[in-house]
């Protein structure tokens, strides 16, 4: 938008004071430009799934029991441990989610969030407690960022819960943060492709960003204290946090384009609603990818109704989870979350083994089929 206006002032300001030869350049700039700019958040058609699923097949890297030394790199069995804020397994885990963004390479940048923040007593411990919010960054190298700029973000949360002893969390949130670490890996390529092709990139108006939340999970019991500490930290950091732009300052938080949630996710038979009217749209989208998915024989998992389900429009329900912090700052919010929760919810038993694999599957190839179509990325894939 705004390099469109910068070319047409100069098409003015040439017509003024050059000759109509260069008028005539200055048109045909514009209309090359013009032609060149990529449509944006499209769908992708099903050769464009075909294509982007024969390249980055989501398994063996997001089967639980792949081990964690193969080739290609497992994704989901290194999370699949305790995760406590703080603890050495917690590092463990960070590292392994670095590293993977480090493969990925260039356009990618890393913000480590650390903090440190009060905690109630637990297993002989008091007082604060440090905790790390992982955000990763997709964007041109030489992308300027300006006031137009906004971010796609993904966000699941990395840490477990303190009790009962042993507890894994594999749907909470292991799976969802395998999953965003997938799709990463299966944009990177298509997004480098349009950042060369596209004239336009460097200036790109909508670029991605992927947060893995520490501390979602109460270290004793669920309250507005105990519970949600990345977000709740990363929210009112990215709130007071602003930027200089032309026009004025500007916040972080206000560069989020939407926000978008996973949890809960990996067991068999989910069924997701809508929780919010603003965001129905992108409910709609997401379930249309999945519709579009399972239309051309890429889905695994044999369902009944599909995962995600845009005519139910659950506004009166009240899930708090990391969107919370952002939601009640006015980010348009999209929670991906089924209801009802599985079975297995905060208990030992959400593991490995009672996680679907089909589905496992599924999920990060609607997800990501939905997020490229968003990114632009169709013929670029
Ligand atoms: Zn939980």
């Amino acid at each position: 938008m705004s390099a469109k206006f910068t070319v047409l002032t100069m098409v003015i300001v040439l017509a003024r004071r050059q000759s109509t030869v260069l008028l005539g350049l200055a048109l045909l700039l514009l209309t090359t430009l013009t032609a060149a700019q990529p449509l944006q958040r499209t769908e992708l058609d099903e050769d464009q799934v075909q294509t982007l699923y024969s390249a980055y097949p989501p398994l063996p890297a997001l089967d639980p029991h792949y081990s964690a030394g193969s080739s290609p790199p497992a994704l989901l069995s290194p999370i699949l441990i305790p995760r406590i804020p703080g603890s050495t397994n917690s590092t463990a885990v960070q590292n392994h989610i670095v590293n993977h963004f480090t493969r990925l390479g260039e356009g990618w940048t890393l913000i480590k969030d650390h903090f440190t923040a009060p905690v109630p007593e637990y297993g002989g411990l008091s007082g604060s407690l440090n905790f790390t919010n992982l955000i990763f960054k997709l964007a041109p190298p030489d992308s300027d960022d300006d006031i137009s700029a906004k971010y796609l973000t993904l966000v699941a949360h990395y840490d477990s819960k303190v009790a009962p002893h042993g507890f894994i969390g594999a749907t909470d949130s292991a799976v969802p943060c395998a999953i965003l670490m997938y799709l990463a890996e299966a944009v990177t390529a298509a997004s480098r492709r349009r950042w060369k092709n596209d004239p336009f990139s460097a200036r790109d108006e909508l670029g991605l960003q992927i947060i893995f939340m520490d501390g979602e999970e109460a270290m004793v019991k669920w309250s507005t204290k105990d519970s949600l500490y990345g977000a709740r930290h990363l929210a009112e950091r990215w709130e007071s946090e602003t930027r200089a732009y032309p026009h004025g300052r500007f916040s972080e938080i206000q560069n989020i384009d939407l926000f978008v949630l996973l949890d809960l996710l990996g067991a068999d038979s989910p069924t997701v609603p809508c929780f919010f009217g603003l965001t129905a749209w992108a409910c709609r989208q997401l379930a249309a990818a999945e519709a579009l998915v399972r239309k051309i024989g890429i889905a695994k998992s044999k369902v009944k109704t599909n995962f995600v389900n845009p005519t139910n429009l659950m506004t009166n329900a009240f899930i708090d989870d990391d969107h919370m912090p952002f939601l009640r700052k006015g980010t348009p919010v999209l929670h991906v979350i089924p209801v009802p929760f599985p079975v297995t919810w905060h208990t030992l038993e959400d593991n490995a083994k009672n996680l679907d694999l089909d589905v496992i599957h599924d999920w990060s190839i609607f997800v990501t089929t939905w997020v490229a179509g968003y990114l632009g990325l169709g013929e670029f894939v």
